[in-house]
C-alpha cells in the first residue's frame, strides 16, 4: 500500500479546524487533526509545503518510522506548529491501519480497559451566581465532573481565572491557593503556574495536597521530564492533536503510569471531532486513564465531521466503526471557509499584559 495523495482542509463551521486527509492507492483514506487555535495557517503551510511531499509514495503502515522521520528529519524539533502537523499525519495513518484491519482504533491500542470514558464539562460565569447556574446546567447534562472558572470583580472581561488558573499565578500564589482549597477536595487545580517553569511546581507541591493537572500547551515528553519524573503533578493534560499524535501520547501515558500519574486529555472546542475521536480511543485503551475534557461541538461542526463516537450521560465511547470512526463532508466544509479568530488578550487593571 502507498500514499498517493494528502490534502489539507481548512474549514470554519463556527470555528477553525485544520484536517489532513491521506489517500492511498487502495482507496483507503485517513484523517488527522492539525488544528492550532489562532495559528491555523502556520500548520497548513507546514503540512502542505514541507510534510505532504515527503509522504507521497510511502507505506502508510509504517507509522513509527514516518513519525520518527518527520520529527528527526527536519533538524528543527518540537514546538506546537511542528507537533500539530506531525500529529495529523500520525492520526491519519492510525486511521488507515485500523480501517485496513477492520477494527476500531482502540482495538489496535490494546483493546478496551473500561466500558466508557468519564468526562468533565465547562462551567463559567462573570460572578458567583452566574457560575452556579452554569454548574447546574452541566450537571443536568449528566457530566460527572465540571471545570469551574469565574470572572474577577472589577475586571471587565476575563477568560476564566480559577480553578482552571490558565498559567496566571506565581508559584507562591499557586501554593497558597492550593492550600486554601484543600477543604473543598478538588479533583485538581489546573495549570496553576506558567507551565514552562517546571521548577516552580516543586514549591507548589511542597505546600499543598490539592491534586495538580498541567500540560495542555506541552507538545513533547521532554516538557514533562521534571514534572512526571519527580511526581510534581497528578494528571498530564496534553492533547493528541498538539503532542504529535497517538503514538507519542501513548508513550507519555506509559511514562506517567510509572509514577501513578493519570491521563486527562485536553478537549476544548478547538480540537476537531477527528482529534477528539483519537483521544477517546486512547482513553478507552490505556490503563492509567483519569478523565477526558469534553467541551462538545456545534451541530454544524458535527455535520462537517460525522462521527461514530457518542456522548451519553456524561460518558464518551468511540464506537465500533473501523478506524477513528470520523468522516469529513468536504462539500459542507468548503461552504464554511477559514475565518481568522484569536483568543482574547488579558491585561491587568493597570494595563499590564498578563498570561492568557
Ligand atoms: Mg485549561
Amino acid at each position: 500500500m502507498k500514499i498517493v495523495d494528502a490534502g489539507v482542509v481548512l474549514t470554519s463551521p463556527g470555528r477553525n479546524f485544520v484536517t489532513l486527509k491521506v489517500e492511498t492507492d487502495e482507496g483507503v483514506t485517513g484523517l488527522g487533526d492539525a488544528t492550532l487555535n489562532g495559528r491555523e495557517l502556520a500548520v497548513v503551510g507546514y503540512l502542505r509545503d514541507h510534510v505532504v511531499p515527503l509522504l507521497l509514495g510511502t507505506d502508510p503502515h509504517r507509522i513509527e518510522d514516518t513519525w520518527q522521520s518527520l520529527y528527526r528529519g527536519a533538524y528543527w524539533r518540537r514546538g506546537p506548529v511542528t507537533m500539530a502537523a506531525i500529529a495529523a499525519v500520525d492520526v491519519a495513518l492510525w486511521d488507515i491501519k485500523a480501517k485496513v484491519a477492520g477494527l476500531p482504533l482502540y482495538q489496535l491500542l490494546g483493546g478496551a480497559s473500561r466500558e466508557r470514558v468519564r468526562t468533565y464539562g465547562h462551567a463559567s460565569g462573570r460572578d458567583i451566581p452566574e457560575l452556579f447556574d452554569s454548574i447546574r446546567a452541566r450537571l443536568a447534562e449528566g457530566y460527572p465532573a465540571v471545570r469551574v472558572q469565574t470572572g474577577v470583580p472589577g475586571l471587565e472581561r476575563v477568560y476564566g481565572v480559577r480553578h482552571d488558573a490558565h498559567h496566571r499565578l506565581t508559584p507562591i500564589q499557586a501554593a497558597r491557593l492550593g492550600k486554601d482549597l484543600e477543604p473543598y477536595d478538588l479533583f485538581w487545580l489546573e495549570d496553576c503556574t506558567p507551565a514552562e517553569n517546571q521548577d516552580g511546581l516543586r514549591l507548589v507541591r511542597r505546600h499543598t495536597t490539592t491534586p495538580l493537572a498541567i500540560g495542555e500547551v506541552f507538545n513533547t515528553v521532554f516538557d514533562y521530564q521534571t514534572l512526571v519524573g519527580e511526581q510534581l503533578i497528578d494528571y498530564v493534560r496534553s492533547a493528541v492533536t498538539h503532542f504529535g499524535g497517538v503514538s507519542p501520547l501513548e508513550k507519555l501515558f506509559d511514562f506517567a503510569a510509572q509514577h501513578q500519574i493519570k491521563s486527562a486529555i485536553h478537549g476544548p472546542e478547538d480540537i476537531s471531532p477527528v482529534g477528539m475521536a483519537a483521544a477517546i480511543h486512547l482513553d478507552l485503551a490505556i490503563h492509567n486513564f483519569g478523565i477526558q475534557e469534553y467541551a462538545g461541538h456545534t451541530e454544524l461542526t458535527n455535520e462537517v465531521f460525522p462521527h461514530a463516537y457518542t456522548f451519553t450521560d456524561g460518558y464518551l465511547h468511540p464506537g465500533e466503526a473501523p478506524g477513528l470512526g470520523v468522516d469529513l463532508d468536504e462539500e459542507l466544509a468548503s461552504a464554511h471557509p477559514y475565518d481568522p479568530a484569536y483568543l482574547p488578550i488579558n491585561r491587568l487593571q493597570d494595563g499590564t499584559i498578563h498570561d492568557l
